[in-house]
């Protein structure tokens, strides 16, 4: 069997509806001058699949418009964006910034790899602009925060910082991944690159592992886009198709995840052996004012909450109520629980972890779009659970 090679198979008088998935991890040119010209820029095309192909690129270009950027581009995975802006920005000698409360994976990049390439990282409280003004540095070149942390879902004094980094002359990185560009686009606030793991809230049906970043600045984009390329770092087409697909209901799915979140947390609030519960647009949440001046109608669809008791309540509260995934991860459809002490926070001791609030009985829900009822069901079940030990 050969390749019939037709450009145009199968020939269509009509045009799909659905953008087509390109696979190919190569694209035959006309002749060397139309490859030259294609490789100078003078001409759009694509040669190679790791350089970029179609589904990238509509990917990104949705996410564009939605972040307000500009030639920003899709990644392998989350961790893949945050790898390019940082080997791709940075060099040996420069110091970084890094929020206390990253995502952990991000912490580990900073923290243990980026020391052996000759670049320092700092940690800092990104809620209070004088702690990370006093870990600033001659050679500090960014600053790198998540606008709501996690689990905790402390808010970053985001205009403070914005304010600090353009008089410091460093850049402000900004995760979005959490509060989305349905409540805030950072680069709108100050931010010089905005970055997302598009596996979460974005394509939002955890069946694919992708990253986005987007640069103000063409030079900074051209960097990060180079390193991506160099290191391997860019997306599969079909990741890229099956994300496009989630990304159309997005607004739709957050809305209704939102909803059911708000619900939730209320409901939780009033039951009796829970604690606390961290909701951002809650008026005993730390940062409410916060939450409100930043994200304004768009709190978000997670919510945290602790239930007293130590393992045994955790447990009895995860084994209580089987169809609520207890699965670490976030943006899902269906509703994820986590258990920070377990997982994402495993590697901290005890007392570190009491110190920023996350005890045996702390669990982070991502909230999902099933109906309300079943979810306030289902947790109120959990909760009894718990209680009982
Ligand atoms: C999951 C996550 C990442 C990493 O994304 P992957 O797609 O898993 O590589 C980075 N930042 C935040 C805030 C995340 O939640």
């Amino acid at each position: 069997m050969t390749r019939t090679n037709r450009p145009d198979w199968p020939a269509s008088i009509s045009s799909p509806l659905v953008n087509p998935i390109q696979p190919s991890v190569v694209y035959r040119a006309g002749s060397p001058d139309d490859l030259d010209a294609q490789y100078a820029g003078e001409t759009q095309g694509y040669t190679y699949a790791r350089e970029g192909h179609p589904n990238a690129s509509a990917l990104a270009g949705m996410i564009d418009r939605m972040e307000g950027a500009e030639g920003g581009i899709v990644t392998g995975s989350g961790m893949a964006a945050v790898s390019a802006v940082l080997l791709g920005c940075l060099q040996a000698g420069d110091h970084v910034i890094g929020g206390d409360q990253l995502y952990g994976r991000t912490l580990r990049l900073m923290q243990q790899d980026l020391p052996r390439l000759g670049i320092a990282t700092t940690l800092a409280d990104s809620t209070d602009v004088g702690a990370v003004r006093a870990a600033l540095r001659p050679e500090t070149r960014m600053i790198v925060i998540e606008i709501v942390s996690n689990p905790t879902l402390r808010l970053a004094d985001l205009a403070g910082l914005a304010a600090l980094a353009q008089d410091a002359g460093v850049l402000l990185v900004v995760d979005n991944t959490f509060t989305t560009p349905r409540a805030i686009q950072p680069l709108a606030h100050g931010a010089d690159i905005v970055l997302h793991s598009v596996t979460k809230l974005l394509a939002g049906h955890s069946d694919a592992t992708l990253g986005y970043v987007a640069a103000r600045d063409p030079e900074l984009r051209q960097k990060i886009t180079d390193l991506a390329v160099t290191m391997g770092l860019t997306a599969s087409p079909f990741d890229c198709w099956l994300a496009e697909r989630g990304l159309l209901s997005f607004e739709l799915r957050h809305d209704r995840a939102q909803a059911n979140a708000a619900a939730l947390a209320a409901f939780l609030a009033d039951q009796p052996g829970v604690k606390r519960v961290l909701y951002p647009a809650r008026p005993d949440h730390p940062d409410h004012n916060r939450a409100a001046q930043l994200l304004g109608e768009h709190p978000g669809n997670m919510v945290s909450f602790e239930v007293a008791g130590g393992r045994d309540a955790a447990n009895a509260l995860v084994r209580a109520c089987p169809e609520i995934a207890f699965a670490p991860t976030l943006g899902d459809v269906s509703t994820t629980l986590s258990h920070p002490a377990s997982s994402s926070h495993r590697a901290l001791s005890p007392e570190a972890r009491e110190a920023i609030g996350i005890s045996e009985g702390f669990f982070r829900i991502s909230v999902g779009i099933e109906p309300a009822e079943q979810l306030v069901d289902r947790f109120g079940r959990a909760v009894a659970a718990a209680a009982q030990g």
